[in-house]
């Protein structure tokens, strides 16, 4: 991307900034290492909505991205079609990044797809997440939302979340009987509880949650759900909304752990799914039952962003965290920065986390955009003359940095 002279200088600057990345889903090395690799974990994790959305079969896009058997060469057949519709949308990007910053290559084609998939092989080795997230990104450590393996991480590097959104899950509650739960919902609130007490044993950062509509549960109503999500057939039918008040109830009783141990709440909204489910304005009703908790607002709540930025504006217990957000739009997120300078408090904002899973290569090209989309929105300030640089530079070194650690208090944190 060709830059103005100020963008560019700024961008410049910011290349080898001490990062926090704010939240990522990826599972252990040791995890990634045992798995073999070739171009397609390039397009793995959110290119699969536009690949699906441009006309693959979702059947074929498993395939691609997961059948160990298939050559480079028939995964590209598979990808050939469509790879052209979404080649310039912005989920594809950090991976061109990947190819043309770090492989010298303008496009993936036929030709070399096979180069790439050893290229890609050869780096899946021990040390594989240092070499990328600390010293190709500078990233101290990232927030990870990935209940499965909680136990298994480097700490130092990757700091696992309590996902509690799960226990309104009917898998969980089944957990809990086959584990000789009674048909208690205070009995079943106190396994979570004793479960979240041994994750901070373990290491525990914040709570993660997904927004949705709360209102102080109603005993009933909550029993209710806790009763229909254990039967498989009535689960199916049950919305986030319909799950509401025994979601409501879970976060009634975890959040005094977070209260305890001043564990910020991360909150995803929008963006993924039915999104008008998990709307910012949600998280109103939330943040007021709970003063004294923090949340951290995800992604804007995309498509509905005027209205997150008003909540983390108003609400002193509400940060934003513009995770994720811009490789869903550049553009977009350059425009909200920019709004947001003008909105919210420079301590409340936190601009990067890149949510992957397994290609933590593409980390690296979602903190490029990352970088350019400050850079963008900071020198428009600069030429009107607005803040110099050095203004600009120290904005983002919160926004990038320090308030990710303040916000999650990851310097005093085990
Ligand atoms: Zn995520």
């Amino acid at each position: 991307m060709r830059l103005s002279p100020t963008e560019a200088e700024l961008f410049e600057a910011l290349r080898e900034i001490p990062v926090i990345d704010a939240h990522e889903h990826l599972v252990p090395e040791a995890v990634r290492l045992a798995q073999r690799v070739d171009f397609s974990i390039l397009f793995a994790h959110y290119c699969c909505a536009d690949l699906v959305s441009a006309g693959m079969a979702p059947a074929d896009y498993q395939r691609l991205v997961g059948d160990q058997d298939l050559s480079p060469e028939e995964k590209w057949k598979l990808l050939e079609p469509y790879y052209p519709m979404i080649q310039h949308g912005s989920y594809a990007r950090p991976a061109r990044i990947w190819l043309k910053q770090v492989l010298g290559l303008d496009e993936l084609t036929a030709d070399n797809c096979r180069e790439v998939s050893e290229s890609l092989e050869e780096g899946n080795r021990p040390g594989l997440y240092q070499r990328i997230l600390r010293d190709m990104c500078h990233i101290e450590s990232a927030l990870v939302d990935n209940a499965e393996h909680h136990a298994e991480y480097d700490m130092e590097l990757l700091k696992p979340l309590w996902r509690i959104t799960q226990y309104a899950l009917g898998d969980s509650v089944r957990a809990y009987r086959a584990e000789g739960g009674l048909d208690s919902l205070d009995d079943y609130l106190d396994w979570m509880m004793a479960r979240g007490e041994a994750l901070l044993q373990t290491g525990a950062f914040g709570l993660k949650l997904f927004c949705f509509p709360y209102a102080r549960p109603r005993r009933d109503e909550a029993e209710a759900v806790f009763r229909a999500v254990q039967s498989p057939d009535q689960e199916t039918r049950l919305t986030w909304t319909d799950r509401a008040p025994l979601l409501g109830a879970v976060c009634d009783r975890a959040f005094e752990l977070a209260r305890r141990e001043h564990l910020t709440v991360a909150v995803h909204s929008g963006v993924w799914g039915d999104f008008r489910e998990s709307h910012p304005c949600h998280l109103i009703a939330l943040a007021c039952a709970h003063p004294q908790v923090r949340f951290d607002l995800f992604h804007l709540g995309m498509p509905f962003v005027r209205e997150a930025v008003l909540v983390g504006k108003m609400y002193p217990n509400v940060t934003l965290n513009l995770c994720w957000n811009t490789v869903v739009s550049p553009e977009l997120t350059v425009r909200m920065l920019d709004e947001c300078l003008d909105l919210v408090p420079l301590n409340n904002l936190i601009v990067f986390g890149a949510d992957y899973r397994v290609a933590v290569e593409k980390v690296y090209g979602h903190l490029v955009m990352a970088k350019q989309a400050v850079a963008r929105s900071l020198a428009k300030r600069i030429d009107r003359g607005q803040m110099d640089v050095a203004e600009a530079l120290r904005i983002a070194r919160l926004w990038f940095h320090d308030n990710a650690v303040a916000i999650y208090g990851l310097s005093g944190r085990r």
